[in-house]
């Protein structure tokens, strides 16, 4: 007889890393609904989070690999899997050298304690330089100008949104999102507890989205014209004598090149430009500086721009030159229970460059928007074969159709994904990944962009089936079929080799609380682990919170991690400047010289001339997760969501009506879609959600195959920032015309 269990786990949907109580019987869900519990979430769940029963129930979720046999996948055992990876990989390898295997990580790894932790070891067994990620199409402006302003690409601030009087955002819909680059369960709620206790919350967005109707104020901006707005918001700042930088006067460098840079950015220069009206830009200027405590958060509208990190950068810098940085109710740094001490290097970017353009490494990799160039440009150093990681970049990357071609055209392909997707059915061979509630969870990157510390850890709810390995070991594996050691090889000692160069870097870092320590002492104490749970176990134990290994013996271990379901609540975040600055001079770089020198460019594009042509920007929504969960039919039901969003007089103009189609055109392709009239959308732009498309041959998604939508990536040309290497996703010029 079968009972009823209510086990409680963190949700790796999205950032928002809420608590959900699950029953279920057995392997079979019977509700999951929100943990009243949980620390951080407080019984917070969007309607994702309720359907990871049926993300591990459906059936076209992929529990064994696939080879492909003349066109089509068939099922294969693990060996004969490995055994194909290994005949086909090794000798490209020989032949072409180690970049022709390009590696493509998609946005999902973040959200699996195995994807955050050992695609970086297979990387390092693979020596490819060719190595891609969701980053270039999200959010490398920030880790760029955290990177050049903090010293540290993951040094990244986030609005203190529990305590602050004054919120101004850009390009960010947490009412849909859940939030990004800042994590924070119930952003709707919080949201409105700023309201609640007397303060304001601002937003600039060339769509009134949700968030911007819940909102006090909502100022329509024309896209990609957010960092003119920023840098005007300074220059107000700057000319009224408003700066104040508050405790960090003394812990800055460039503020004089700073006010040099921001001098020609009058907001009576920017208005027209912009689409806002001077005075209430110099309005919000003064609200931020008298308010008393304010927070700038500029997310994905403004980073997958052109001017994407100019947007970035002022972001910070306004928090800054108001004395809000690093201080309460202002932005902050988070403080994660797993942060392992920092070495004040510097940061750099172009160690090595793209092989056909030529561009910059960026955090180690090069642009997604250049994949398919580097897969079909023949010459030494030509990618042949790819590696995809959870990920779906047919659906996700810029200029898909190109991407397309290109996949197809490869020597071998290999993906790790849940699914047989738009991407994935170009692979030779599928390694199925684990259904998150088969996986033990804790949040690697979310922790370290809280708005409160917080730690959380889930075991699996359910096991892997008989003979599936988990996702670390099938990484590693293909790590030693790609370094040679072969498919047989012992993957515990792999990993006890892993372990042991994390151990040793850490007792040999004279900042680490086991600096000095035998590493064997730290490898019995860790008996019985291995894998990411040892690895975590570690970092917990080494971070701010810490046991030391018995240096403070009140401090964190995995073992009070898992005695605390619900979560361990760390407290509100603290200052941390200097001492967190990873600068060589240890100070705020205000005005880093790779941000200076974009500046002419965007000074040229404050004098551009507005055109009557249409803009494209995205659009997201709360039961979309980028590609990923539209399989799932509870999420994809109901009123079509792929539409494009057009204003009532743009449709007029055209004459469109309610119900009609029109045809979208821009330098990279062509889309018939559905519109949606609306008055929430600034005239002259047009939006289209991203992570549709799903009806390519080949795939194997059912649901997500009747209701399939429109591919926008098909429109974006894989132009780029050219600071970031960000894909520039947002005021793409497009044509409509009735279809
Ligand atoms: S908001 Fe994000 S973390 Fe919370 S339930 Fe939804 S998908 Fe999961």
């Amino acid at each position: 007889m079968t009972s009823t269990s209510v086990d409680v786990r963190t949700c790796p949907l999205c950032e928002a890393t809420c608590g959900l109580e699950v029953t279920h019987r057995d392997e079979t869900i019977i509700r999951i609904r929100g943990d009243r519990d949980d620390v951080f979430s407080h019984g917070f769940i969007c309607p994702k989070g309720s359907t990871l029963g049926k993300l591990d129930e459906d059936p076209d979720r992929l529990r064994v690999p696939l080879i492909k046999r003349e066109g089509r996948h068939e099922p294969a055992t693990w060996d004969e899997a490995f055994s194909l990876i290994e005949s086909r990989l090794v000798p490209i390898i020989a032949e072409h050298g180690n970049d022709a295997v390009g590696v493509y990580l998609g946005n999902p790894n973040v959200h699996s304690m195995s994807g955050v932790l050992y695609p970086r070891v297979l990387l390092k067994m693979l020596r490819t330089k060719s190595i891609f990620s969701a980053a270039t199409v999200d959010q490398m402006p920030k880790h760029i100008s955290s990177g050049l302003m903090f010293g540290h690409p993951d040094l990244i601030p986030v609005p203190d949104i529990d305590r602050t009087s004054y919120l101004l955002m850009l390009g960010a819909n947490p009412y849909e999102s859940n939030g990004s680059l800042a994590t924070a369960p119930d952003w709707p709620g919080r949201l409105q507890a700023i309201r609640d206790r007397g303060g304001t919350v601002v937003v600039v967005d060339p769509r009134r989205t949700r968030t911007a109707a819940a909102a006090d104020e909502h100022v329509f901006i024309r896209p990609g014209t957010d960092p003119l707005f920023l840098f005007a918001l300074a220059n107000v700042l700057f000319d009224e004598g408003l700066v104040d930088l508050g405790d960090l006067q003394d812990q800055v460098t460039g503020l004089d090149e700073l006010a040099a840079a921001v001098e020609p950015f009058a907001p009576e220069t920017v208005g027209e430009v912009t689409g806002v009206d001077p005075v209430v830009i110099r309005r919000l200027a003064r609200e931020l500086a008298a308010a008393e405590s304010a927070a700038v958060y500029g997310r994905i509208g403004t980073h997958t721009a052109e001017f994407g990190t100019m947007a970035s950068w002022m972001v910070d810098v306004l928090n800054l030159l108001t004395g809000n940085l690093d201080r309460a109710g202002g932005a902050m740094f988070s403080h994660a229970a797993h942060e392992q001490p920092r070495s004040p290097r510097g940061f750099q970017t172009g160690r090595w460059r793209s092989r056909v353009r030529g561009l910059p490494e960026v955090r180690g990799e090069i642009p997604v928007s250049t994949m398919a160039e580097e897969i079909l440009e023949p010459g030494p150093g030509q990618i042949k074969a790819m590696i995809t990681i959870a990920g779906n970049p047919i659906l996700s990357t810029p200029n898909s159709d190109r991407l397309d071609e290109a996949l197809r055209g490869l020597d071998f392909m290999v993906s790790i994904d849940l699914y047989l997707n738009e991407t994935t059915r170009h692979a030779d061979v599928i390694l199925p990944g684990v259904s998150p509630l088969r996986r033990s969870h804790y949040d690697f990157a979310f922790n370290q962009l809280s708005v409160r510390n917080v730690a959380n850890y889930s075991p699996p709810l359910f096991p892997l089936p008989d003979g599936t390995p988990d996702e670390w070991q099938v990484l590693l594996r293909l790590g030693a079929v790609v370094s040679g050691q072969g498919a047989e090889a012992d993957l515990d000692a792999l990993d006890d080799g892993v372990f042991g160069m994390m151990v040793g870097s850490a007792v040999g870092n004279p900042a680490s609380s086991v600096h000095g320590r035998a590493p064997e002492e730290i490898f019995d104490a860790t008996t019985g682990r291995r894998g990411p749970e040892r690895m975590l176990d570690f970092m917990v134990r080494t971070g701010p919170y810490g046991d030391g290994y018995g240096a403070d013996p009140d401090g964190l271990t995995l073992d009070r991690l898992k005695q605390a379901p619900h979560g361990i609540d760390l407290g509100p975040l603290r200052p941390r400047l200097p001492e967190a600055l990873c600068t060589p001079s240890g100070r705020v770089e205000l005005a880093p010289e790779p941000l200076l020198a974009d500046v002419a460019r965007l000074r040229e594009a404050a004098t551009r001339a507005v055109n009557g042509g249409f803009l494209l920007i995205g659009r997201r929504h709360v039961r979309s997760n980028n590609s990923w969960m539209h399989n799932i039919d509870v999420l994809v039901k109901g009123k079509e969501r792929c539409t494009l969003q057009i204003s009532a007089d743009d449709a007029s103009r055209l004459g469109v009506g309610a119900d009609g189609r029109v045809k979208v055109s821009s330098a990279a392709g062509t889309l018939i879609v559905p519109v949606e009239v609306t008055d929430d959308i600034m005239p002259g732009v047009v939006s289209l959600p991203h992570g549709w498309g799903h009806d390519l041959e080949g795939s194997a998604l059912s649901v997500a195959a009747d209701r399939p939508g429109v591919n926008t990536n098909r429109l974006s040309p894989g132009e780029m920032d050219p600071v970031s290497g960000n894909a520039i996703l947002n005021g793409i010029p497009v044509e409509v015309v009735p279809a």
